[in-house]
């Protein structure tokens, strides 16, 4: 290429074997997919005032915020696209917000006001990244980042250890194997002690991916131009990639309004002029042009490079996107009878599970039927423990009757009521324990049939809500019926009764009754009595737990299935199918995520 061609056709040459590339990479920054896959970029280094932001200037054809002192307060991230068809596009965005206009000359406020969002009024720095997009039919297809330039002291208002701050941040961009570090130093400074250089050299000790400019070359010192040629030639600071030396524009021509395409001329007069410099020119080693040109060589060679590497990243990202796509349900189908026919198919699967669990063919968290067995086991020790107790005051019952009444009565005589006021006493005690047992079974099955709702509605929040509410209600009725139903059987306890023939099978047999004579049947209310209470605690034993099993368990979890079949017979089947909106979201955005993944390995096989 000849140093003589103009500006555009520099850019047209170039735009059609970097555009593909520059592309991929800001699609892959743009979907976010940078952080895991670190992608080139070149990024600008410097001193304060070395012309980082002049050089950037240039090269993007964008007039961006200058001046003395810290001015670039934030990364600035520079997206160049080449468009013939577009006469000049900016979109400018930060921190979720972002800006499209359409005037070149408004860039300076625009950055201005981004840098004064993120990293406050003032002399502050931030880490924030600020993206400045620029499609234009004369720009060349580049992505640079622009820096806060290094500084050695703080000014009024920055914090003291504002230096090691940059330095901070500019080590974070150019530790990044795959960045391509810009080291701008001017002419007019003992370059080889340029502290943006030795920070280069520490992260790239071969110079592979640094590239030098030389900034400033009209405020040499007469004298100096040998040192610099030494410099450029690589003779003194070995970089691979070499140096470039440019000329942009003074404070001077800034101030007089000199336009940007004029400067491109004026930078190569000068060069031509120059007595020294002139050589540069042929030795591709001089203008901003050549820079141009040598960047985006470098930045395709770079991608092209690690493209293998990204295509693997990217199948990877796939792959874990799908897996987590295949983890969460894939919802509800959006065609309204597909969608009546999926709900019939959620609520039967729910209903399933309720019987299952009521038959105990499944376990949730903990086996119930387990549980209600403890339970009931410990119903079944109360009655027990009950016994002996009764056994003491049947014994003092018996006793005080003996003293009160002997000799005052035949022997024989019995008074029946007392001793059947005892029982019913006595039996009555046993409500409250059952009572209590059938409070702690509703409990545990409430709990699992929840469990269960949760479960299997977990995308559905409105559903759950609805199941749970019905499970309460139910509940609720039926444990009122057991409670009925234990009040009544206690009331019926209260007619001390029993079939004979099972009575006598309880009487003990005689010589186990206490020691009396055969006509004092007084002497044999204590075992009579004890014989009783042992039918009483077998019907109870088993008559409870069964009330309770049979409302609680099994008729509830009936109930619960046909309420919820109930639901198939309203017409807001979206309403029912209302998702966890995270839920929702969560998948729309691992469906993009997909998508773009599967556009980016496209475009890498494409390239
Ligand atoms: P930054 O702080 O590194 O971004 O530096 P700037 O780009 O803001 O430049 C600092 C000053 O140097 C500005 O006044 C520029 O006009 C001036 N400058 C930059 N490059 C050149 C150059 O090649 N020649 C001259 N004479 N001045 C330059
Ligand atoms: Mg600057």
């Amino acid at each position: 290429m000849s140093h003589d061609d103009g500006p555009r056709m520099f850019q047209d040459q170039l735009a059609e074997k970097v555009r593909p590339f520059i592309d991929l990479v800001d699609d892959m920054r743009s979907i976010g997919i940078d952080k895991e896959l670190p992608l080139p970029t070149i990024v600008v280094v410097g001193d304060q005032s070395s012309g980082k932001s002049s050089v950037l200037e240039t090269l993007s054809g964008v007039a961006l915020p200058r001046g003395t002192g810290i001015v670039t307060r934030c990364p600035l991230l520079l997206q160049l696209c080449n468009d013939r068809t577009v006469k000049w596009e900016a979109v400018i965005s930060y921190g979720g917000k972002f800006n499209e206009f359409d005037d070149p000359s408004e860039v300076v406020r625009y950055v201005e006001q981004a840098q004064n969002a993120l990293a406050g009024k003032g002399v502050g720095i931030c880490e924030d990244l600020i993206t400045l997009k620029i499609t234009s039919s004369t720009v060349c297809d580049l992505s640079l980042i622009d820096l806060p330039g290094i500084t050695r002291v703080a000014v009024k208002g920055q914090p003291d250890d504002i230096g090691a701050q940059i330095k901070n941040l500019i080590s974070k961009f150019i530790k990044n194997k795959r960045t391509i570090i810009l080291v701008v130093v001017p002419c007019n400074v003992d370059i080889a002690t340029t502290e943006a250089l030795k920070m280069a050299q520490e992260v790239d000790p071969e110079g592979t991916r640094t590239l030098a400019i030389l900034t400033k070359p009209d405020l040499i010192d007469p004298g100096a131009e040998k040192n610099v040629l030494e410099i450029v030639h690589n003779k003194v600071i070995i970089l691979n990639m070499g140096y470039v030396i440019v000329k942009c524009r003074g404070q001077k021509q800034i101030d007089e309004n000199m336009s940007i395409t004029h400067a491109i001329e004026e930078e190569l007069e000068f060069f031509r002029n120059h007595e020294h410099f002139r050589s540069l020119l042929h030795e591709e080693k001089a203008t901003t042009k050549c820079l141009a040109n040598k960047l985006s060589n470098a930045l395709v060679k770079h991608i092209k490079k690690s493209l293998p590497k990204m295509s693997k990243k990217i199948k990877e990202q796939l792959g874990e996107v799908k897996h987590l796509l295949s983890q969460i349900e894939s919802g509800p189908p959006l065609e309204p009878a597909e969608k009546r026919k999926y709900l019939i198919q959620v609520i039967t699967d729910f209903n399933d599970q309720i019987t299952q669990l009521s038959k105990g063919d499944i376990i949730v968290e903990e086996n119930l039927f387990e549980l209600m067995r403890k339970e009931f086991t410990e119903w079944m020790e109360c009655l027990k423990n009950a016994k002996s107790h009764y056994h003491e005051v049947v014994q003092q019952v018996v006793d005080e009757y003996d003293q009160k009444h002997r000799g005052s009565e035949l022997p024989g005589f019995t008074n029946y009521r007392v001793f059947q006021h005892v029982v019913q006493k006595l039996v009555a005690e046993l409500k409250n324990p059952a009572m209590m047992t059938l409070q702690k079974i509703r409990d545990m099955v409430q709990k699992q049939f929840n469990h269960l709702s949760r479960e299997s509605f977990k995308n559905y929040p409105y559903l759950h809500q609805v199941s749970k509410k019905k499970i309460e209600t139910i509940q609720e009725n039926q444990s009122t019926i057991v409670k009925e139903r234990i009040v009544e059987q206690f009331q019926m306890e209260m007619q001390v009764y029993t079939q004979d023939e099972i009575f006598n099978k309880h009487i003990p047999k005689e010589g186990e009754t206490a020691a009396g004579s055969d006509k004092d049947t007084r002497s044999k209310y204590p075992g009579l009595l004890k014989a009783y209470y042992e039918i009483v605690v077998q019907r109870l034993a088993d008559q409870v737990p069964m009330l309770i099993r049979y409302f609680i368990l099994k008729q509830s979890a009936k109930i619960v299935c046909s309420e919820m079949l109930d639901l198939l017979h309203r017409d807001d089947t979206d309403n029912i199918l209302q998702e966890d909106s995270e839920i929702g979201q969560y998948r729309a955005k691992l469906l993009a995520q997909a998508d773009r993944l599967i556009l980016a390995n496209d475009k890498i096989s494409s390239l």
